[in-house]
């Protein structure tokens, strides 16, 4: 193995085996605490060994292994590797200087923007200056879709390699100054990074979960910073920005001035039963417009109920798609390609996807599983694109319900105050 592959790394070594030279050695437990990951759960093995059940979805870490580590020394070429020629508008440069600004004073940061505020651009002068000074970078999020929306942009956007990580993917990892994926990839990172950007920092996995944030931790070095990005701030992110232990930025207006659509809403009962005429029409016109849509449905088991009832209509090609969909990746690829009018999926695209002219329904609005966040978000998928900032979004509910209208009411907020700050 090269040893450049252990720079800031937790690698997973036999014990008994010979160790690369320069390697830092790291037994597999902290106490009765996996090193890795800081979970508790362990399943036996013969002899009184044992192994981390909390983490083994990265690979089996037992008491028969160490971990290797060699001290990250940023051994990265000098000098910029931005070649991203766009340009961002007045506000968004001077939010992008800010976050240079506060960086430099090793600060870490809380960036609130809303859905379609252009935020990935914003940040690349601020990823430009890190690299530039040799620092090395991970952006992140907590869903692979993001991480495969992110990563050709990148990719576009610097002239150096970048590793992309993510669960199911193949290819071997080799030492890079940015660093792309998961979450829950920095389990295997220690001190290594800089700049740690995390986007969708309020998202599901990541929400609440102690082992994702003790990883990030982890993966970071001891004097390096974090930017979080989210365009729904949970109130623990608010009151860190409160007690000064984030800088707080807001950006309330999307990047082409464009509004979040309001949600249509329609009461509906008999929703999972059959198809109001109503949405029918919506359906039909959208197609003829050659508008690709989302309908978004609470539950796994509704998804095909819901597929009959569009087929019924006879327009385009669709598909269902949910979070435990093994072909999820490939669906999601092939409907931004255009080959499909429409998907039918469960919350797990409600961020990420930027396609033009998209409109969307929401189907069971008053269902639990759609928190007020999660309905904002499924809205801001709407009229992202600069070219088609119009777009409808159809909510149909049971009955009225706390979540939809809060939802309501912070989408109104969040323009009128977008409104105020142009
Ligand atoms: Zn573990």
């Amino acid at each position: 193995m090269e040893k450049e592959e252990l720079y800031g790394r937790l690698h997973t070594w036999p014990r008994n085996r010979p160790v690369v030279e320069g390697a830092r050695v790291l037994s597999v437990l902290e106490g009765a605490r996996c090193r890795r990951c800081g979970g508790r759960r362990r399943a036996a093995l013969p002899k009184g060994e044992s192994y981390c059940l909390d983490c083994l979805a990265l690979g089996r870490v037992s008491t028969l292994d160490v971990l290797l580590t060699i001290e990250e020394p940023n051994d990265f070429v000098p000098g910029s590797k931005l070649r991203w020629k766009g340009r961002l508008t007045g506000r968004q440069e001077a939010l992008s200087k800010r976050l240079i600004e506060n960086a430099q004073a090793s600060q870490n940061q809380l960036l609130w923007a809303v859905t379609g505020a252009g935020k990935t651009e914003m940040l690349f002068p601020l990823i430009d200056w890190a690299l530039t000074s040799g620092q090395r970078v991970a952006l992140l999020s907590p869903r692979v879709d993001v991480v495969l929306e992110l990563a050709p942009r990148l990719q576009a956007a610097f002239e150096v390699f970048t590793q992309v990580l993510y669960g199911a993917q193949e290819e071997h990892y080799k030492y890079s100054q940015l660093v792309i994926g998961t979450v829950h990839q920095m389990l295997r990172f220690y001190q290594a990074f800089d700049l740690m950007i995390i986007d969708e920092v309020d998202a599901f996995p990541y929400r609440n979960n102690r082992m994702l944030e003790r990883a990030l931790h982890q993966a970071l070095k001891k004097e390096g910073r974090f930017l979080y990005l989210t365009a729904t701030p949970s109130r623990k992110m608010l009151s860190m920005a409160n007690r000064g232990e984030l800088v707080l930025h807001q950006l309330l207006g999307r990047f082409h001035g464009g509004k979040l659509p309001e949600l249509t809403i329609h009461y509906d009962p008999r929703w999972r039963k059959r198809m109001t005429l109503s949405l029918k029409k919506s359906l039909e016109l959208w197609y003829f417009e050659k508008k690709p849509f989302f309908i978004f449905v609470p539950a796994v088991d509704d998804l095909a109920l819901l597929e009959k009832q569009v087929r019924q209509l006879a327009i385009g090609r669709g598909t269902t798609v949910h979070a435990t969909d093994s072909e999820r990746i490939s669906k999601v690829a092939d409907m931004r390609a255009g080959k499909y009018d429409y998907l039918i999926t469960t919350t797990i695209l409600e961020r990420g996807v930027t396609l033009p002219n998209l409109q969307a329904v929401i189907m069971g609005g008053d269902d639990p599983t759609f928190t007020k966040e999660a309905l904002i978000q499924m809205a801001g998928q709407v009229g992202r694109a600069k070219d088609s900032p119009l777009g409808e979004v159809l909510l149909f509910a049971s009955g009225p319900a706390r979540s939809i209208r809060q939802a309501q009411r912070e989408i109104r907020e969040l323009n009128r105050k977008a409104e105020e700050n142009v």
